[in-house]
């Protein structure tokens, strides 16, 4: 099968270690069979007396978990074998004896009827810097990385296997949701994402040329619209082709006041992506406890105060919408929202595009890497998650006294996003189900992207 690279995008590790944190890592029978023999507390004293591994079996037979056993991260939430910044399995037993997940990540595949798309996950902070060789010329890298893919996914529990499996006559793509009520097929849906990688790459570009004047809020609005006239279009029953010489309009509302629906949802959003993943990390113990014991007698305080951690902050960032942000205190969104703000750096709009680019590219915005959305309501949730780290950029930036969004924020929230992104492949088939009715109105944040833009200067 053709495996099909993305142009201008770079990627090679850094060692940083970055990648080893905020999660805990699962894995398949075979990649705890590599590890398990090892008495890996008498080999260093950081793993000493520490238990490094979480049985999860049965919930992976009741296919309420992923993976059978997981990696315990430590209190500071990082994996127990990073040891001064490097893998202590991969120093004692090689590279191969690592969990399938660390060898891969953060390579990422999407097997459709057309070829193999590869790329990058953003959740790697060399990744998100675009850093390193071209993906174009790591060709011989990624067909190895596939092979490992392959092998990894068949061993995953059938319940959750999202991606394409060797042999099977069918990929994830054959079908595709453009709405949860409007099927394509993937021809049909190829003329929706070469429109919209067209319109993405008119502004997004390598290397800033001069008089360089790319408008995120522009692309959005336009993928919104797109998405809308691909579903009328299928709707009269006529032919999708049609999208290639469609040009969207980018009509701005004359009121760019959001509906209450619009603003719950972008707060949610915002909570989902940026909130309950430190309010997770904070109760990392707690989360690591087996569902089924969470409500015994001496663990019941600890669910309890979890609990009401979790509802207040989904509540101040919710209903308030006055989240807690680690490092930063209490930021109102609306004022975030509101406050005048100099005109986006051409740098930061490139990434934007850039991070844009290759969602669509490698598919990763909707189906099976992302809950199962529709196109629709992955267009939706990207659109989303973009408002969100604008809007957190604006915040982090408030707080410190400026008024321009700053390169270095934006790779952070980008790369903590891209985490939380990635994570939902993972939930339950009936969580997955309200986020994809919730984000399926089309052009749902339309108010929100104008509004947004309307803070910003103009180039
Ligand atoms: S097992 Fe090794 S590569 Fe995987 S997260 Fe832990 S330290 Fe990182």
């Amino acid at each position: 099968m053709d495996l099909i690279l993305p142009q201008d995008i770079n990627y090679s590790c850094q060692g940083c270690g970055k990648c080893c944190s905020g999660w805990s890592v699962g894995m398949t029978m075979a990649d705890y069979a590599n590890v398990k023999d090892t008495d890996w507390q008498s080999l260093h004293p950081a793993l000493a007396g520490k238990t490094l591994f979480l049985d999860r079996q049965a919930e992976f037979e009741a296919g309420t978990s992923q993976y059978p056993f997981f990696t315990n991260p430590t209190q500071d939430n990082v994996c127990p074998f990073l040891i001064d910044d490097l893998c202590f399995i991969h120093g004692l037993l090689g590279a191969d004896k690592k969990p399938m997940a660390c060898q891969i990540f953060p390579y990422a595949f999407a097997e459709t009827p057309a070829g193999v798309y590869a790329g990058v996950y953003y959740s790697s902070k060399a990744a998100v810097r675009n850093m390193g060789v071209p993906l174009s010329e790591q060709r011989q890298v990624f067909q190895e990385y596939l092979e490992l893919s392959y092998k990894y996914h068949n061993e995953r529990h059938t319940n959750f296997s999202v991606d394409a499996v060797e042999g099977t006559k069918k990929t994830p793509f054959d079908t595709i949701a453009l709405t949860p009520a409007c099927q394509l097929t993937w021809q049909e849906y190829s003329h929706f994402e070469n429109r919209a990688m067209q319109l993405i790459k008119e502004q997004y570009v390598d290397q800033k040329p001069e008089g360089y004047q790319g408008d995120i809020f522009r692309t959005l609005a336009m993928l919104s619209e797109l998405v809308l006239i691909a579903r009328n279009i299928k709707t009269a029953g006529a032919d999708l082709s049609q999208l290639a010489q469609y040009q969207p309009t980018n009509k701005i509302p004359a009121d760019t006041t959001m509906s209450s629906v619009e603003h719950m949802t972008l707060r949610m959003l915002f909570y989902r992506y940026y909130i309950y993943p430190q309010v997770r990390a904070k109760d990392a113990r707690q989360g690591r406890q087996k569902r089924a014991d969470s409500l015994k007698s001496q663990n019941l305080m600890g669910t309890l105060m979890a609990f009401g951690k979790f509802a207040g902050g989904g509540l101040d960032t919710i209903v308030s919408g006055k989240p807690n942000i680690e490092n930063l205190g209490k930021v109102d969104l609306e004022k975030a929202m509101d406050a005048p703000f100099a005109a986006i750096d051409p740098e930061i709009t490139i990434l934007f595009h850039r991070w844009l680019y290759l969602k669509l590219f490698l598919k990763t915005y909707f189906g099976p890497a992302a809950a199962g959305f529709s196109v629709l309501s992955g267009i939706n949730n990207i659109t989303a998650a973009l408002l969100c780290v604008i809007l957190h950029g604006k915040a982090s930036a408030m707080a410190a006294g400026k008024n321009s969004l700053l390169l270095p924020q934006a790779y952070e929230n980008l790369w903590r996003l891209d985490r939380e992104l990635l994570t939902l492949s993972q939930i339950a088939q009936q969580e997955s189900r309200i986020y994809n009715s919730g984000l399926s109105a089309p052009r749902l944040f339309n108010k929100g992207i104008h509004a947004l833009e309307k803070s910003f200067q103009k180039q």
